[in-house]
């Protein structure tokens, strides 16, 4: 099936850069959200985002123009219904995404394919609460959205073979990388990351090293660009805690248990630099680490 058309839900961090790469790579799209705020502020910062690429030459001027052409907003979920595909990037909350499809179920085409950008949530339990479990994928793109090459393709139990290839050849004419994974907790990168990340902590936590040396010695040491306790101030530390108790409660493995020293930055309310504060102290000019 042909995908013209796309509905976003959600017009946070991830929704307005979604609506980004859709709109620059030809798609019709559709933003909601519950905030007339949040779609203004998603349709300016797309825009910003994509000035930016104009004038690193990325995007020519005309793109640009014809991308911000095919953006249209409505406070109206129902009007949704009329896309080919449907992308709930709203918050992670597990009843706020049961309603919303809820919500849209009555007034979907019959042939409409329902995608969810959950980090964690189980797709075939929000599949299996729909009208079209076949027709219903996980789709998760990773932040900044714009940036990132890779994309997840999750299959809940009951997905069909010609949703997946049509969501495949979506991705592909988005200019991005899939991943296929199948529906366990966290799915490929957030499973494989996040342990990283709490294990990183536990070596802070247990005074094998500070965070200076923990970072410097995984950047130089490993070739990551980024330190993993730089990595987890930049992802939220809250979201890093989500995270690691998906895994642990979903796969019920000790290995998993979270660090009980990103428990105390959470609790702190030191949550990364979305707060100026987590493992590095960002008030100042240069980040300070904090322990
Ligand atoms: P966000 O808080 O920035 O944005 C969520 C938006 O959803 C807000 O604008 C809010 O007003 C809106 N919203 C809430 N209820 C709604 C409803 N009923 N109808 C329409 N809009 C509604 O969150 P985010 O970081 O963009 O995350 C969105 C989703 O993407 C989550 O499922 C999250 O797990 C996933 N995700 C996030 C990241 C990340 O790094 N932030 C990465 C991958 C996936």
């Amino acid at each position: 099936m042909e995908i013209r058309s796309v509905g976003v839900v959600g017009a946070g961090q991830m929704g307005n850069g979604i609506a980004h790469v859709f709109a620059l790579a030809g798609f019709e799209v559709l933003m909601t959200d519950i905030s007339q705020e949040a779609l203004d502020n998603a349709v300016a910062l797309i825009e910003k985002n994509i000035d930016r690429q104009v004038s690193r030459g990325k995007v020519s001027a005309e793109d640009k123009a014809a991308a911000m052409a095919r953006i249209s907003t409505t406070l109206k979920l129902a009007d949704l219904g009329k896309t080919d595909l449907v992308i709930e990037a709203a918050t992670e909350r597990e009843t706020v995404k049961q309603a919303i499809f809820e919500d849209l179920l009555p007034h979907l085409k019959p042939t409409t394919i329902l995608t969810s950008n959950t980090s964690s949530i189980s797709i075939t339990r929000l599949a299996s609460r729909t009208d079209r479990p076949e027709k219903f994928m996980g789709f998760h793109f990773m932040n900044p959205v714009p940036v990132m090459q890779l994309v997840e393709l999750i299959r809940g139990i009951a997905t069909d073979e010609p949703t997946y290839r049509t969501m495949l050849g979506v991705v592909e004419r988005l200019g991005k990388t899939a991943a296929s994974a199948e529906d366990f907790p966290a799915f490929i990168v957030n499973r494989i990351l996040m342990p990283m990340i709490n294990e990183a902590v536990y070596t802070l936590y247990e005074g094998v090293g500070s965070v200076k040396s923990i970072d410097e010695s995984l950047k130089l040491g490993a070739n990551h660009p980024m330190g993993p306790l730089e990595l987890a101030d930049f992802i939220g530390l809250d979201t890093c805690l989500a995270i690691m108790n998906v895994l642990h409660d979903g796969l019920a493995d000790t290995k998993y248990r979270p660090c009980p020293l990103l428990t105390k930055y959470v609790e702190a309310g030191w949550l990364g630099r979305k707060t100026r504060r987590g493992f590095y102290d960002y008030r100042g000019d240069v980040p300070v680490p904090t322990r």
